[in-house]
């Protein structure tokens, strides 16, 4: 019988930890980051979103510390490193700016549309670009009529010779105005095709008859949103990725990988927050001795470090299963849903553990809280990720 409390038994803590344990080259990459986010982000973040944008600096650097693409073929600039290193990676910066992990959130989103369904030219043009932090390249889903029924989109896509002719607008699009390239999922089908009838173009742009406007949001400022216009845009066939109809399943795939990086990038706010107020309820005293004398305020803590824990290795155990092939839709929904939520929930609790100066813009909090609260609607909404849960549980219970 299963002693717990038996050091022999085959399944010990050692072997637990070995399969949640990072590897040494994992390690090294947390190693660079975290530093970087201390030294360069951290103390910028504030700055960065007054600038409203992510300077080409902090791009560059990133690229050359090797911390965006990291999983993209090395013949288009990557290193081919699994997916669990993105997930190390994107936790390591957003501890020092949440916003900066945009840059390689959206390099892995997108950029695996582009190195899986482009061309190998197009992927040499652009993907080391990419990694470089010399370009950015945004995903354009979402339009003004709807965003969660992605597959009722409108922007048209018409074929014309050689190339396609996009019109229409795409909207709500992060980093809109920063962006050099975007992955543009239009309809080259019918309205009543829905998903069948979507396909996805690389855009560059600079192209004719692209226009861009900005929005005034309440986060997220560094990162920025925006509208996409395109009247009678003309795109190479040649920039489809994939063939037509295949868009749509090109981006629920990408979704599968990048909501639990979203989800690893806002649980380092709540861990950077929990750290902090940690060791402020250590030496802020009241009623002569420290706060963190009263358990009602280092058990909602303790709460919130079990639940960030849990949501973390649920985070991690969905890009594992990327890695090994696993299918991973449902896990990814629940990252998408839960570590966003969770995170505002501690970032909340941690500024009102500050008291008065949690308040102030003195401090990060009301910065964090506002940054991390919009990943409770970009990238699909709790509602959609339960529906999305739902269904694939209904699906293996009719097995
Ligand atoms: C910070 C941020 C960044 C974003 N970045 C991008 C980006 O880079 N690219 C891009 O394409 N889009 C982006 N978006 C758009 C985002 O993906 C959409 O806002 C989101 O999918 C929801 O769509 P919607 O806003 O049109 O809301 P709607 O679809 O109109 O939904 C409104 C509300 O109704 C709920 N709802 C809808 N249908 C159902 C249902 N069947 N059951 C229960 N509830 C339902 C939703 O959950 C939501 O709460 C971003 C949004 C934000 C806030």
């Amino acid at each position: 019988m299963f002693d717990p409390n038996e050091a022999s038994h085959p399944m010990t803590d050692a072997t637990h930890a070995a399969q949640f344990a990072l590897t040494v080259d994992q390690l090294a990459f947390r190693d660079t980051a975290v530093r970087f986010a201390a030294d360069v982000l951290a103390p910028a973040y504030k700055a960065q979103e007054k600038a409203g944008q992510i300077s080409l600096q902090v791009r560059r650097q990133m690229g050359e510390l090797g911390l965006i693409g990291v999983e993209f073929p090395e013949a288009f600039g990557g290193m081919a490193l699994d997916h669990v290193t993105a997930g190390v990676i994107i936790e390591a910066v957003a501890e020092g700016d949440f916003n900066v992990a945009y840059i390689q959130l959206l390099a892995s989103l997108c950029g695996a549309i582009v190195a899986r369904h482009a061309s190998p030219e197009i992927s040499a043009r652009l993907l080391p670009r990419i990694v470089a932090g010399e370009s950015v390249v945004a995903l354009a889903l979402t339009e003004p009529q709807g965003g969660s029924d992605a597959a009722a989109l409108v922007l048209k896509a018409v074929r014309d010779g050689d190339d396609y002719l996009l019109t229409g607008e795409k909207t709500s699009i992060s980093m809109a105005e920063q962006c050099d390239w975007a992955v543009v999922f239009a309809r080259t089908g019918t309205v009543a095709e829905r998903a069948r009838g979507v396909s996805a173009f690389l855009v560059e742009l600079d192209a004719p008859g692209i226009s861009r406007t900005h929005f005034t949001d309440l986060g997220q400022l560094a990162v920025g949103r925006g509208s996409i216009f395109f009247d009678q845009v003309r795109v190479p066939a040649s920039h489809r990725l994939g063939a037509e109809g295949d868009g749509f399943v090109q981006v629920m795939q990408g979704f599968d990988f990048s909501r639990a990086l979203i989800g690893l990038q806002c649980l380092s706010v709540a861990r950077v927050c929990l750290a902090e107020t940690w060791k402020y309820i250590g030496e802020r005293r009241a009623f002569g001795k420290p706060l963190s004398d009263n358990q009602g305020v280092t058990f909602p803590l303790a709460e919130h470090e079990t639940m960030v824990e849990a949501a973390r290795l649920l985070c991690y155990k969905t890009l594992a299963a990327k890695d090994a092939g696993i299918a991973h839709t449902r896990e990814a929904a629940m990252c998408k849903w839960w570590a966003p939520k969770l995170a505002f929930e501690v970032v909340h609790s941690c500024l009102l553990m500050h008291g008065h100066s949690g308040w102030s813009v003195d401090l990060p909090f009301e910065q964090r809280l506002r940054d991390v609260l919009g990943l409770q609607i970009g990238d699909g909404t709790a509602q959609i990720m339960k529906l999305i849960i739902a269904r694939e549980a209904l699906r293996s219970a009719k097995g």
